[in-house]
């Protein structure tokens, strides 16, 4: 990473390095959030007292486990589970599940401590935490998938509540593998505890629009920066990486709003369709079939499959990583500047690097964090929760009346913030202020825990 860290949280970041050493992805994290809370600790002496920020960089508990299970052809498979708890200042700990191949110690703790603060920025009493598995479900079958998460869930069960902790979905993790979980959890427990995980099927708890949310919110995130600059989406050519739950809604809602989107990609390589993509057809490669993103373009005439190459060579004027982290590097960044590109919206959790992120930074591209612009996930989480505990059901336009104010307030926050610790139109530094200090506060008034 270029440049250094600022001289009063250096030793904070020296402290996290020395701590939990290999974590790069856990690093990246943390060294982004202390960058912007030299200026926070300037005004508040009790946070360095009091070791706030220390704290909140320590994990209050971390779960590693083994998940044995039996494949279809009888063999026996061994799997690393994951929760990290990282944060219960203000709630429950809230997060999803990760089941990806790529899943280590330091990507869960990376994204349980993103977690802290886009929690808070929703304003709902949620605690940040977040777990997973290196448990690959592409081509496995159903009932392989079944017997890995009723595995998986054995072990975790003892760990959760609808007091404790609550986990979601993530890369991997769908309402399949919910439904799953939820079965395994309530059999073990004799317990119908719908509150105890979200993104749960609509005939068993589950709360209308939880799955559009991410990617929605993250269109209502971007459509309130461009509101902002007195811009709108309609007629925009827009760029969605990703083909899973975040990437397909936000495709979804960037065309009720106007836009078009020419592209979207899986880790298979990307398609280009400059009519738009048709998302009928994409819903049923991607969620009915679970096929690649080259069966887009077997179908659909004006496409085409591109497998080498980066989906950010497409010129567009607004950018939606929305597949995993990291995906944007400082060369993508530089090509989409040079083809006009506006703005960058974060749908997935740090897929920009830090150095894209200062090239975007230096040629005046706006540019939101994932903690601020995904946060709407896990905030309709939180509505499904509050559903949960009242026996209610709410419709889909009240649900997504919901989400658009939570997005928009998000947005505000982050923008005010940003103008208050004198850093106008930088909504990174105002989401982990406006989130640092809704956290710090709470921590601080617990006492020494
Ligand atoms: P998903 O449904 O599993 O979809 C992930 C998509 O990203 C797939 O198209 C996948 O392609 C692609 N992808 C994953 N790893 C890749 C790689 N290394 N290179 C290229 N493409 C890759 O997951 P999701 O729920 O949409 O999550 C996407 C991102 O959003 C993650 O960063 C997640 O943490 C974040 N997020 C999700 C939620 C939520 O509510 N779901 C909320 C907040 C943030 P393949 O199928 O080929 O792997």
């Amino acid at each position: 990473m270029n440049g250094s860290v600022p001289a009063r949280v250096q030793g904070i970041y020296d402290e996290v390095l020395r701590r939990n050493r290999g974590e790069t992805e856990f690093h990246q994290a943390v060294r982004e959030v202390l960058e912007s809370l030299a200026v926070v600790l300037d005004r508040h002496s009790e946070y360095s007292e009091m070791k706030t920020v220390e704290r909140i960089c320590e994990p209050e508990r971390q779960i590693i486990f083994r998940v044995p299970w039996q494949d279809d052809r009888g063999e026996v498979q061994i799997n690393r589970g994951f929760r990290v708890e990282f944060n219960s200042a203000l709630g429950p700990y809230k997060g999803g599940l990760r089941f990806h191949p790529s899943v280590d110690l330091g990507i869960v703790k990376f994204l349980g401590f993103e977690q802290i603060f886009k929690n808070a920025l929703t304003g709902m009493p949620i605690g940040g935490g977040k777990g997973g598995s290196d448990f690959d479900p592409k081509g496995r079958s159903d009932a392989e998938v079944m017997r890995f998460c009723q595995s998986f869930m054995t072990e975790l069960y003892r760990h959760l509540g609808e007091y404790t902790d609550v986990p979601a979905g993530d890369i991997g993790v769908g309402t399949r593998e919910i439904g799953y979980l939820f079965g395994q959890y309530k059999r073990i427990t004799n317990r119908y505890e719908s509150g105890v995980i979200t993104g749960k099927g609509l005939g068993w708890g589950g709360a209308l629009v939880r799955t559009e949310a991410t990617g929605y919110g993250a269109v209502f995130f971007a459509e309130a920066m461009m509101q902002t600059a007195g811009e709108s989406f309609d007629g925009r050519r827009v760029v969605v990486s990703g083909s899973g739950n975040v990437a397909v809604y936000a495709i979804e809602k960037v065309h009720q709003l106007g836009g078009t989107v020419v592209a979207c990609s899986d880790s298979s390589g990307y398609v280009v369709d400059e009519k738009g993509i048709d998302l009928d057809v994409l819903k049923q490669v991607k969620e009915v079939e679970r096929s690649r993103i080259d069966q887009y373009a077997e179908r659909v005439g004006t496409a085409r499959f591109v497998a080498d190459g980066s989906i950010w060579d497409v010129p567009c004027e607004v950018a939606i990583p929305s597949a995993t982290q990291n995906e944007l590097g400082e060369d993508a960044a530089r090509t989409l500047v040079q083809n006009g590109c506006r703005y960058v919206v974060e749908g997935a959790n740090m897929p920009t690097t830090p150095d894209a992120v200062r090239v975007l930074r230096e040629a005046g591209t706006a540019f939101a964090p994932g903690k601020a612009a995904n946060a709407g996930g896990v905030a309709t989480s939180a509505l499904e929760m509050q559903q949960n505990a009242s026996r209610d059901r709410w419709t889909f336009e009240h649900s997504e009346t919901r989400l658009e104010e939570i997005m928009r307030g998000i947005h505000d926050r982050c923008h005010a913030t940003a103008e208050e610790y004198g850093s106008p139109g930088d909504l990174v530094l105002g989401a982990n202020v406006a989130g640092f200090l809704q956290v710090a506060e709470a921590v601080h008034a617990h006492g020494l825990i």
